[in-house]
């Protein structure tokens, strides 16, 4: 078996080298791991090139024939879990468990759209006049360019390359620079699963200037970007004059509600699960939490010592479950967050400051005291530090929720199934878990509302986004 660590960007089939490089670091120490190229606009269009010549006959292939290659594919990527969970966890950091669900998740969903692609359905349409008929096609939308965080390297991939490809699409994938070696893992695993040279590229280099090339083409007829709200709008304003289609899946600000009739010790876990997995630094991560007067203070003692008790360490090492943070910015906007709060009036119960260990490693931090007019309240820290706030009701709980331009995820906790169905309709979010803290599975449609953007991945509808309709109308 080769390895799958590639330094080499994947496009038209050929592995491409370069002159500039971009250097890949391990969190963990900081070491340089490996190089991949800082390539531009020239192997972009490229790039582009090679997928709309290869999504030609791909997309002529029956739904049956893609189904087939795509489970290989799937097939594949879970054959060589635990090398890709190495590699995933070396260039990003998360503990080796949870690099290893990543992995399962990802692979998910090559194998729900794998099935997806045979339930392509078109419509007849009962016609307007008797010698007329409506029929309605689904048809791939055309070359797919999709741009993607550092958080999830493996998962933000497969929902999109997925659903593009099982739609019949070729696609060019911009992974982000600090976590490009399991992208280019799954570009050399597409080969060997048998998808035609050129359908999947992997291209590495200057986020700018390859999206602005995948932007300004008009060969691309959809972006399908996970990242900041910042650069989200930034591709949406250079997709306006080619009208492409976007899915946007950007920051969150979710909010976790503990009401009065909760299960304290059932909310203390989905909040340790929702706001700590992969150290905090989730789009759906728990950034807001909220705590009713009547158990605030019970919660808050359980959710303190729960917080207190993370493991913190490199992934590579048994039993952690808090390591590295991406980069030194994270680190500082942790701290910044802190900072801020505790000059506000907010208390630190647990952690508050860098771990022992130095290097991008951060305790875990609760915070009680927390109001509006805090940092924490209004952006997404991105680390593992979850303030607490208080609230008196129903209505307040809802109105200091729905208080932000963002809405992916929200989560509460309640046992009255009047407050439940009350609440997870007024919560403005497209994603709303109740008494529970983890809700990403790929059976689900994943995307938000507001701010936090455009479209659902995953589940039935997630390849609606790859797909354009056609009418026809046929005279007879
Ligand atoms: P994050 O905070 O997750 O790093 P970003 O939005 O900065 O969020 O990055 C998400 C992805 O967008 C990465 O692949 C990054 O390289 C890419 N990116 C950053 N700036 C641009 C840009 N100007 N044009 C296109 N892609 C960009």
């Amino acid at each position: 078996m080769t390895s799958l660590k590639r330094e080499a960007c994947l496009i038209g089939g050929e592995w491409v080298s370069g002159e500039r490089w971009i250097e890949v670091d391990d969190p963990a120490t900081g070491a340089v791991i490996g190089r991949v190229p800082r390539l531009g606009a020239a192997e972009t269009r490229r790039a582009i090139d090679a997928a709309e010549q290869a999504m030609g006959p791909w997309s002529r292939l029956t739904g049956k024939e893609r189904s087939r290659i795509l489970r290989r594919y799937h097939d594949l990527i879970m054959a060589r879990q635990e090398e890709l969970a190495a590699l995933l966890t070396q260039e990003q950091g998360k503990p080796l468990a949870e690099a290893r669900g990543e992995i399962a998740y990802a692979a998910s969903f090559i194998e729900w759209f794998a099935e997806e692609a045979k339930r392509v359905y078109g419509d007849v349409i009962p016609s307007h006049a008797p010698d007329k008929r409506i029929v309605v096609l689904k048809q791939p939308i055309g070359v797919v360019a999709a741009i993607t965080p550092w958080n999830f390297p493996a998962a933000m991939i497969t929902r999109k390359i997925g659903p593009a490809l099982a739609a019949g699409c070729g696609v060019v994938v911009k992974p982000a620079s600090q976590t490009p070696f399991t992208a280019l893992a799954l570009g050399a695993l597409a080969g060997e699963a048998g998808l035609p040279a050129g359908l999947l590229n992997v291209v590495t280099g200057s986020a700018a200037e390859i999206g602005d090339t995948l932007t300004a083409s008009d060969k691309v007829r959809k972006l399908s970007f996970t990242g900041s709200t910042e650069i989200g709008a930034k591709l949406y304003e250079q997709s306006a004059p080619t009208i492409k289609k976007l899915s946007l899946e950007l920051g969150g600000n979710a909010p976790f509600i503990v009401f009065d009739d909760a299960d304290l010790d059932a909310a203390v876990a989905g909040a340790i699960q929702s706001k700590f997995r992969n150290a905090g630094q989730t789009c759906v991560c728990a950034n807001r939490i909220y705590a009713q007067a009547g158990i605030h203070d019970a919660f808050v003692e359980r959710l303190a010592a729960a917080t207190a008790a993370l493991k913190v360490g490199a992934g590579t090492e048994a039993g952690t479950e808090i390591g590295p943070l991406i980069d030194d910015k994270a680190l500082a906007k942790v701290r910044e967050h802190i900072g801020d709060a505790t000059a506000k009036g907010a208390r630190v119960l647990t952690g508050g400051m860098p771990h022992a260990r130095g290097g991008r490693f951060f305790t875990p931090t609760l915070l009680t005291g927390a109001t509006a007019e805090m940092l924490v309240a209004r952006e997404e820290t991105f680390g593992p530090l979850a303030p607490v706030f208080r609230f008196r009701d129903e209505d307040d709980a809802v109105a200091q929720a729905n208080a932000t331009p963002f809405g992916l995820a929200a989560y509460f906790y309640a046992r009255d199934i009047g407050r439940i169905w009350r609440v997870a309709e007024r919560i403005e979010a497209g994603i709303v878990g109740v008494n529970t803290g983890l809700i990403s599975t790929e059976l689900a449609p994943f995307g938000g509302v507001k701010a936090s953007g455009l479209g659902r991945e995953g589940s039935r509808y997630g390849i609606d986004d790859y797909l354009e309709i056609k009418y026809l109308c046929l005279g007879l």
